[in-house]
């Protein structure tokens, strides 16, 4: 990777400030590196930025771009979430991305946070049907642009996370294949790029990329684009390739 734009601080979720991710981004030999922490969401999940942190974060990403701007190009975003009110700063880009479902009842179902949390969803929200799950995970993402201004799409396929560890569903079911084909037909439209994210093969989670090799060739066939992003938690996998 020759730039980052899929990058967390400890603005939200990661481990180090982001001068210590320029500094390494410059060691790396990278044009650019854009900051995408989590924008602050509806509710407390413990990840995601606090509200009344953005104006900080904004300034510091500014702050950087100058003192910077002779050895790399910085890019101040944030990584919305289909449920992260629309931030008051301006910013160069927006990755859109789908954590959490909202139920009726208000409860928070986490894509990708623990596996007995995904499996207690579709038991108690989804009648134990998990392509209906995948169905609504993927019905939302394909909404992100028009609900967040993305730019870039976040790890289209989260939904496949804990695959490789215990396989909860077949990824040649039609219930799959037409929900993740609908979405990318709704992105479209509005938003051809979708990245490329190693952040769970750094993380150990996974030996392949989002999203899965035949959804890539889809959005490729369809018009789409695509870029490499880490999304990093800290310096050390900035611009983490694929093995
Ligand atoms: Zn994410
Ligand atoms: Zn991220």
């Amino acid at each position: 990777m020759k730039g980052d734009l899929h990058v967390h601080t400890l603005f939200s979720d990661g481990k180090n400030t982001p001068e210590e991710m320029v500094l390494t981004a410059i060691e790396k030999g990278f044009s650019y590196i854009g900051f995408s922490d989590h924008a602050p969401m509806t509710f407390d999940d413990g990840c995601a930025m606090k509200a009344e942190k953005l104006p900080e974060y904004a300034a510091e990403i500014n702050r950087l771009k100058e003192k910077y701007k002779d050895q790399i190009t910085i890019y101040l975003g944030l990584e919305m979430d289909s449920l992260s009110p629309l931030p008051a700063v301006e910013l160069d880009y927006r990755i859109g991305s789908v954590h959490y479902l909202e139920m009726a009842d208000g409860h928070h179902v986490p894509i990708d946070w623990k596996i007995d949390m995904l499996k207690h969803g579709v038991d108690t929200y989804f009648g134990g049907d998990i392509y209906a799950l995948i169905e609504a995970y993927y019905e939302r993402i394909g909404q992100i642009v028009q609900l967040t201004g993305a730019d870039i799409i976040g790890h289209f396929d989260l939904v496949t996370i804990f695959q490789e560890r215990e396989h909860l569903f077949d990824e040649t079911h039609p219930r799959y294949i037409s929900a993740w084909q609908k979405a990318v037909d709704n992105i479209l439209p509005h938003c051809k790029l979708f990245e490329i994210n190693t952040g769970a093969i750094s993380r150990g989670y996974r030996t392949t990329p989002y999203p899965a090799p035949t959804i890539q060739a889809y959005i490729l066939e369809k018009g789409g684009k695509l870029i490499c992003n880490s999304d990093s938690h800290n310096k050390d996998t900035l611009g983490f390739e694929a093995p």
